[in-house]
Protein backbone atom coordinates (compact mmCIF):
# COMPACT_ATOMS: atom_id res chain seq x y z
CA UNK A 1 0.00 0.00 0.00
CA UNK A 2 1.20 3.27 -0.56
CA UNK A 3 2.79 6.04 1.78
CA UNK A 4 -0.45 8.43 2.02
CA UNK A 5 0.62 12.01 2.81
CA UNK A 6 -1.76 13.59 5.67
CA UNK A 7 -2.45 16.94 7.17
CA UNK A 8 -4.35 17.22 10.31
CA UNK A 9 -6.37 20.19 10.95
CA UNK A 10 -6.83 21.20 14.52
CA UNK A 11 -3.91 20.24 16.83
CA UNK A 12 -5.76 19.95 19.95
CA UNK A 13 -6.48 17.18 22.90
CA UNK A 14 -7.96 14.83 20.28
CA UNK A 15 -5.11 15.03 18.06
CA UNK A 16 -2.05 14.93 20.34
CA UNK A 17 -4.11 11.79 22.55
CA UNK A 18 -4.80 9.65 19.24
CA UNK A 19 -4.14 10.58 16.01
CA UNK A 20 -0.46 11.62 15.86
CA UNK A 21 0.79 8.44 17.69
CA UNK A 22 -1.80 6.63 15.34
CA UNK A 23 -0.16 7.81 12.26
CA UNK A 24 3.57 8.11 13.01
CA UNK A 25 3.09 4.20 14.40
CA UNK A 26 1.36 3.26 10.81
CA UNK A 27 3.49 2.03 7.87
CA UNK A 28 0.75 3.70 5.83
CA UNK A 29 0.79 7.06 6.39
CA UNK A 30 2.82 9.86 6.87
CA UNK A 31 1.86 13.44 8.96
CA UNK A 32 3.14 15.75 6.12
CA UNK A 33 1.22 19.06 7.78
CA UNK A 34 -0.88 20.31 10.69
CA UNK A 35 -3.53 23.29 10.36
CA UNK A 36 -3.56 25.15 13.71
CA UNK A 37 -4.36 28.11 14.69
CA UNK A 38 -1.82 27.76 18.02
CA UNK A 39 -0.95 24.23 18.17
CA UNK A 40 1.34 22.27 16.38
CA UNK A 41 3.60 18.96 16.38
CA UNK A 42 7.49 18.63 16.39
CA UNK A 43 8.97 18.15 13.38
CA UNK A 44 6.03 18.71 10.61
CA UNK A 45 5.20 21.79 8.83
CA UNK A 46 2.42 23.77 10.25
CA UNK A 47 0.02 26.04 8.69
CA UNK A 48 -2.00 28.68 10.39
CA UNK A 49 -4.18 29.31 7.12
CA UNK A 50 -5.73 25.99 5.86
CA UNK A 51 -6.21 27.90 1.99
CA UNK A 52 -2.63 28.32 2.35
CA UNK A 53 -1.85 24.74 3.03
CA UNK A 54 -4.49 23.60 -0.08
CA UNK A 55 -2.68 25.89 -2.28
CA UNK A 56 0.73 25.16 -1.52
CA UNK A 57 0.36 21.54 -0.56
CA UNK A 58 -0.75 19.69 -3.83
CA UNK A 59 1.01 16.43 -2.51
CA UNK A 60 -1.13 16.10 0.37
CA UNK A 61 -4.17 14.06 -0.52
CA UNK A 62 -6.04 13.69 2.72
CA UNK A 63 -7.02 15.64 5.24
CA UNK A 64 -7.78 14.77 8.24
CA UNK A 65 -10.44 17.15 10.23
CA UNK A 66 -10.00 16.99 14.48
CA UNK A 67 -11.97 19.97 15.37
CA UNK A 68 -14.74 20.56 17.32
CA UNK A 69 -18.08 20.18 15.29
CA UNK A 70 -19.03 23.58 15.27
CA UNK A 71 -16.26 24.78 12.42
CA UNK A 72 -15.73 21.53 10.53
CA UNK A 73 -18.24 21.91 7.97
CA UNK A 74 -16.40 24.97 6.34
CA UNK A 75 -13.04 23.13 6.56
CA UNK A 76 -14.89 19.79 5.26
CA UNK A 77 -16.13 21.73 2.36
CA UNK A 78 -13.28 23.49 1.21
CA UNK A 79 -11.21 20.16 1.29
CA UNK A 80 -13.50 18.27 -0.89
CA UNK A 81 -14.11 21.14 -3.37
CA UNK A 82 -10.13 21.10 -3.24
CA UNK A 83 -10.53 17.54 -4.49
CA UNK A 84 -9.24 15.99 -1.15
CA UNK A 85 -10.07 12.64 0.83
CA UNK A 86 -11.52 13.93 3.87
CA UNK A 87 -11.74 12.09 7.72
CA UNK A 88 -14.38 13.56 10.27
CA UNK A 89 -13.61 13.39 13.57
CA UNK A 90 -17.01 12.66 15.62
CA UNK A 91 -19.85 13.70 15.95
CA UNK A 92 -18.95 14.18 11.69
CA UNK A 93 -20.90 18.02 12.00
CA UNK A 94 -23.45 20.37 13.93
CA UNK A 95 -26.06 18.93 12.06
CA UNK A 96 -27.55 16.20 9.86
CA UNK A 97 -27.86 18.21 6.53
CA UNK A 98 -24.42 19.37 6.64
CA UNK A 99 -22.76 16.11 6.51
CA UNK A 100 -25.75 14.85 3.40
CA UNK A 101 -24.12 17.98 1.60
CA UNK A 102 -20.94 16.57 2.57
CA UNK A 103 -21.89 13.29 1.04
CA UNK A 104 -23.04 15.05 -2.30
CA UNK A 105 -19.82 17.28 -2.39
CA UNK A 106 -17.39 14.04 -2.07
CA UNK A 107 -19.41 12.26 -4.81
CA UNK A 108 -19.24 15.14 -7.01
CA UNK A 109 -15.43 15.34 -6.53
CA UNK A 110 -15.03 11.70 -6.80
CA UNK A 111 -12.92 11.32 -3.27
CA UNK A 112 -13.52 9.42 0.02
CA UNK A 113 -15.68 11.03 2.96
CA UNK A 114 -15.13 8.83 6.20
CA UNK A 115 -17.61 10.07 9.08
CA UNK A 116 -15.42 8.26 11.53
CA UNK A 117 -16.68 6.45 14.78
CA UNK A 118 -13.96 5.65 17.11
CA UNK A 119 -15.65 3.44 20.02
CA UNK A 120 -16.95 1.37 16.79
CA UNK A 121 -13.52 -0.03 16.32
CA UNK A 122 -13.56 -0.41 20.17
CA UNK A 123 -11.77 -4.10 20.50
CA UNK A 124 -15.26 -6.37 21.49
CA UNK A 125 -17.67 -4.31 19.14
CA UNK A 126 -17.32 -7.01 16.54
CA UNK A 127 -17.93 -9.75 18.91
CA UNK A 128 -20.85 -8.09 20.55
CA UNK A 129 -22.61 -7.59 17.21
CA UNK A 130 -21.71 -11.43 15.68
CA UNK A 131 -23.23 -12.87 18.59
CA UNK A 132 -26.18 -10.41 18.41
CA UNK A 133 -26.76 -11.01 14.75
CA UNK A 134 -30.37 -12.82 14.17
CA UNK A 135 -31.38 -12.98 17.80
CA UNK A 136 -34.10 -10.66 19.19
CA UNK A 137 -33.06 -7.81 21.49
CA UNK A 138 -35.25 -7.51 24.95
CA UNK A 139 -33.82 -5.23 27.09
CA UNK A 140 -30.44 -2.90 27.44
CA UNK A 141 -29.07 -0.91 29.18
CA UNK A 142 -26.09 2.16 28.19
CA UNK A 143 -24.40 4.05 30.95
CA UNK A 144 -22.23 6.67 29.92
CA UNK A 145 -20.59 8.49 33.18
CA UNK A 146 -17.29 10.56 33.15
CA UNK A 147 -15.89 13.91 34.19
CA UNK A 148 -15.85 16.71 31.85
CA UNK A 149 -13.48 18.51 33.68
CA UNK A 150 -11.26 15.35 32.83
CA UNK A 151 -11.99 14.79 29.22
CA UNK A 152 -12.73 18.01 28.19
CA UNK A 153 -10.43 20.42 30.42
CA UNK A 154 -11.86 24.05 29.96
CA UNK A 155 -12.81 23.25 26.16
CA UNK A 156 -16.43 26.04 26.34
CA UNK A 157 -17.25 24.60 22.63
CA UNK A 158 -19.35 21.31 24.20
CA UNK A 159 -21.94 23.88 26.21
CA UNK A 160 -22.40 25.87 23.64
CA UNK A 161 -24.98 25.49 19.98
CA UNK A 162 -23.67 22.55 18.38
CA UNK A 163 -21.42 21.38 20.77
CA UNK A 164 -23.98 18.40 22.26
CA UNK A 165 -22.62 18.57 25.99
CA UNK A 166 -23.25 15.03 27.57
CA UNK A 167 -24.12 13.70 24.12
CA UNK A 168 -20.57 14.35 22.28
CA UNK A 169 -18.99 11.17 24.84
CA UNK A 170 -23.06 9.73 24.39
CA UNK A 171 -22.45 9.59 20.78
CA UNK A 172 -19.72 7.07 20.94
CA UNK A 173 -22.08 4.80 23.12
CA UNK A 174 -24.93 4.96 20.85
CA UNK A 175 -21.93 4.41 17.37
CA UNK A 176 -22.10 1.17 19.33
CA UNK A 177 -25.23 -0.04 19.72
CA UNK A 178 -26.37 0.93 16.28
CA UNK A 179 -23.38 -1.12 15.07
CA UNK A 180 -24.53 -4.20 17.16
CA UNK A 181 -28.00 -3.92 17.39
CA UNK A 182 -29.76 -6.66 14.73
CA UNK A 183 -32.42 -4.41 14.48
CA UNK A 184 -32.56 -0.39 14.91
CA UNK A 185 -34.68 1.42 17.44
CA UNK A 186 -35.42 4.69 18.34
CA UNK A 187 -36.12 7.34 21.09
CA UNK A 188 -39.39 7.12 22.44
CA UNK A 189 -38.66 9.87 25.35
CA UNK A 190 -35.76 11.55 26.73
CA UNK A 191 -34.90 14.05 29.81
CA UNK A 192 -32.04 16.52 29.20
CA UNK A 193 -30.54 18.32 32.28
CA UNK A 194 -29.07 21.94 31.07
CA UNK A 195 -26.98 24.05 33.90
CA UNK A 196 -28.70 26.98 34.38
CA UNK A 197 -27.26 29.61 31.64
CA UNK A 198 -25.68 26.60 29.64
CA UNK A 199 -27.24 25.43 25.88
CA UNK A 200 -26.75 22.01 25.88
CA UNK A 201 -27.59 19.23 28.73
CA UNK A 202 -24.52 17.49 31.38
CA UNK A 203 -26.96 14.70 31.96
CA UNK A 204 -29.36 12.47 30.04
CA UNK A 205 -31.57 9.70 30.38
CA UNK A 206 -33.04 8.69 26.68
CA UNK A 207 -35.26 5.17 26.64
CA UNK A 208 -35.10 3.86 23.28
CA UNK A 209 -37.86 0.87 21.52
CA UNK A 210 -36.76 -3.00 22.62
CA UNK A 211 -36.52 -1.85 26.22
CA UNK A 212 -33.06 -0.25 25.69
CA UNK A 213 -32.10 2.46 27.83
CA UNK A 214 -29.46 5.00 28.41
CA UNK A 215 -28.17 7.45 31.52
CA UNK A 216 -24.86 9.77 30.24
CA UNK A 217 -23.44 11.73 33.20
CA UNK A 218 -20.34 14.28 32.74
CA UNK A 219 -20.23 15.00 37.01
CA UNK A 220 -19.32 11.30 37.50
CA UNK A 221 -16.64 11.61 40.09
CA UNK A 222 -13.32 8.86 39.72
CA UNK A 223 -13.12 6.44 36.86
CA UNK A 224 -15.70 6.81 34.03
CA UNK A 225 -18.26 3.92 32.85
CA UNK A 226 -18.51 3.34 29.65
CA UNK A 227 -20.56 0.02 29.53
CA UNK A 228 -23.18 -1.37 28.08
CA UNK A 229 -25.41 -4.35 28.30
CA UNK A 230 -28.37 -6.34 26.36
CA UNK A 231 -30.40 -9.32 26.98
CA UNK A 232 -31.88 -11.06 24.21
CA UNK A 233 -35.52 -13.41 24.01
CA UNK A 234 -33.32 -16.54 23.86
CA UNK A 235 -32.03 -15.78 27.36
CA UNK A 236 -28.24 -14.27 25.69
CA UNK A 237 -26.62 -11.30 27.44
CA UNK A 238 -23.79 -9.35 26.05
CA UNK A 239 -21.89 -6.96 28.17
CA UNK A 240 -19.12 -4.31 26.77
CA UNK A 241 -16.99 -2.60 29.17
CA UNK A 242 -14.52 -0.37 28.76
CA UNK A 243 -16.04 1.81 25.53
CA UNK A 244 -16.38 -1.90 23.73
CA UNK A 245 -13.29 -2.60 24.33
CA UNK A 246 -14.20 -5.16 26.91
CA UNK A 247 -16.25 -8.30 25.85
CA UNK A 248 -18.35 -10.32 28.18
CA UNK A 249 -21.20 -13.03 26.36
CA UNK A 250 -23.63 -14.99 29.50
CA UNK A 251 -20.90 -14.32 32.17
CA UNK A 252 -17.86 -15.46 30.30
CA UNK A 253 -15.10 -12.23 29.29
CA UNK A 254 -14.14 -13.47 25.79
CA UNK A 255 -11.08 -12.55 23.27
CA UNK A 256 -11.53 -9.55 21.17
CA UNK A 257 -9.06 -7.56 18.58
CA UNK A 258 -5.97 -6.55 18.96
CA UNK A 259 -5.85 -3.36 17.00
CA UNK A 260 -6.05 -0.22 18.80
CA UNK A 261 -9.43 2.40 17.63
CA UNK A 262 -7.52 4.68 15.86
CA UNK A 263 -4.87 2.87 14.49
CA UNK A 264 -7.99 1.10 13.03
CA UNK A 265 -9.75 4.12 11.98
CA UNK A 266 -6.48 5.23 10.19
CA UNK A 267 -6.42 1.38 8.72
CA UNK A 268 -9.89 1.50 7.41
CA UNK A 269 -9.69 5.16 5.75
CA UNK A 270 -6.65 3.43 3.66
CA UNK A 271 -8.75 1.11 2.46
CA UNK A 272 -11.57 3.47 1.48
CA UNK A 273 -9.19 5.41 -0.12
CA UNK A 274 -7.58 2.70 -2.28
CA UNK A 275 -11.13 1.11 -2.87
CA UNK A 276 -12.70 5.02 -3.70
CA UNK A 277 -15.60 4.68 -1.44
CA UNK A 278 -17.21 6.59 1.71
CA UNK A 279 -18.42 5.35 4.68
CA UNK A 280 -21.22 8.43 6.46
CA UNK A 281 -23.11 6.46 8.39
CA UNK A 282 -25.52 9.19 10.68
CA UNK A 283 -27.48 6.68 12.51
CA UNK A 284 -25.71 7.53 16.07
CA UNK A 285 -26.51 11.58 15.11
CA UNK A 286 -30.27 10.78 14.10
CA UNK A 287 -30.68 9.36 17.98
CA UNK A 288 -28.79 12.49 19.27
CA UNK A 289 -31.26 14.77 17.17
CA UNK A 290 -34.29 13.12 18.23
CA UNK A 291 -33.61 12.72 21.64
CA UNK A 292 -33.05 16.85 21.18
CA UNK A 293 -36.54 17.68 19.50
CA UNK A 294 -38.30 14.87 22.19
CA UNK A 295 -36.67 15.29 25.32
CA UNK A 296 -38.27 17.11 28.38
CA UNK A 297 -35.83 19.83 29.42
CA UNK A 298 -34.85 20.84 33.49
CA UNK A 299 -32.65 23.27 34.58
CA UNK A 300 -30.13 22.21 36.99
CA UNK A 301 -27.21 23.75 39.12
CA UNK A 302 -24.93 25.99 36.70
CA UNK A 303 -21.79 24.77 35.64
CA UNK A 304 -18.06 25.95 35.37
CA UNK A 305 -14.76 24.55 34.91
P1 LIG B 1 -10.19 20.75 21.33
O1 LIG B 1 -8.87 20.32 21.89
O2 LIG B 1 -10.98 21.77 22.07
O3 LIG B 1 -10.07 21.32 19.84
C1 LIG B 1 -9.19 20.82 18.86
C2 LIG B 1 -8.53 21.99 18.12
O4 LIG B 1 -9.43 22.57 17.19
C3 LIG B 1 -8.13 23.14 19.03
O5 LIG B 1 -6.90 22.87 19.63
C4 LIG B 1 -8.09 24.32 18.08
O6 LIG B 1 -6.79 24.45 17.54
C5 LIG B 1 -9.07 23.94 16.99
N1 LIG B 1 -10.28 24.78 17.10
C6 LIG B 1 -11.08 24.91 18.16
N2 LIG B 1 -12.09 25.73 17.88
C7 LIG B 1 -11.93 26.15 16.61
C8 LIG B 1 -12.63 27.03 15.76
N3 LIG B 1 -13.76 27.62 16.16
N4 LIG B 1 -12.17 27.21 14.53
C9 LIG B 1 -11.06 26.60 14.10
N5 LIG B 1 -10.33 25.76 14.88
C10 LIG B 1 -10.76 25.53 16.12
O7 LIG B 1 -11.13 19.50 21.10
P2 LIG B 1 -10.83 17.92 21.13
O8 LIG B 1 -11.05 17.38 22.49
O9 LIG B 1 -9.53 17.61 20.45
O10 LIG B 1 -12.07 17.42 20.28
C11 LIG B 1 -12.15 17.63 18.87
C12 LIG B 1 -13.11 16.62 18.30
O11 LIG B 1 -12.63 15.30 18.63
C13 LIG B 1 -14.53 16.73 18.89
O12 LIG B 1 -15.48 16.56 17.88
C14 LIG B 1 -14.59 15.59 19.91
O13 LIG B 1 -15.90 15.07 20.03
C15 LIG B 1 -13.65 14.57 19.27
N6 LIG B 1 -13.06 13.66 20.26
C16 LIG B 1 -12.56 14.16 21.44
C17 LIG B 1 -12.08 13.27 22.41
C18 LIG B 1 -11.52 13.76 23.73
O14 LIG B 1 -11.14 12.93 24.58
N7 LIG B 1 -11.41 15.07 23.98
C19 LIG B 1 -12.10 11.90 22.16
C20 LIG B 1 -12.56 11.43 20.93
C21 LIG B 1 -13.04 12.32 19.99
P3 LIG B 1 -6.18 25.91 17.20
O15 LIG B 1 -6.78 26.90 18.18
O16 LIG B 1 -4.72 25.74 17.35
O17 LIG B 1 -6.60 26.18 15.79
Amino acid sequence: MPNRKVCIVGVGKIAVDQHVPAINDSPDWELAATVSRQGSVEGVPTFRDFDVMLSERPDIEVVSLCLPPQPRFQYARKALKAGRHVMLEKPPGQTLAEVHHLERLAEEAGVTLFATWHSRMGKGVAGAKAFLAGKEVVDGNISWKEDVRQWHPGQEWVFEPGGMGVFDPGINALSILTEILPKPVHVIRADLDYPEGRQTPIAARVEFTRGVGMELDWLQKGPPSWDMEIRTADGGHVVLRFGGNELWIDGEKKPVAEIEEYPALYARMAELVEQGRSDVDLSPMVHVSDAMTLGKRNVVESFAF
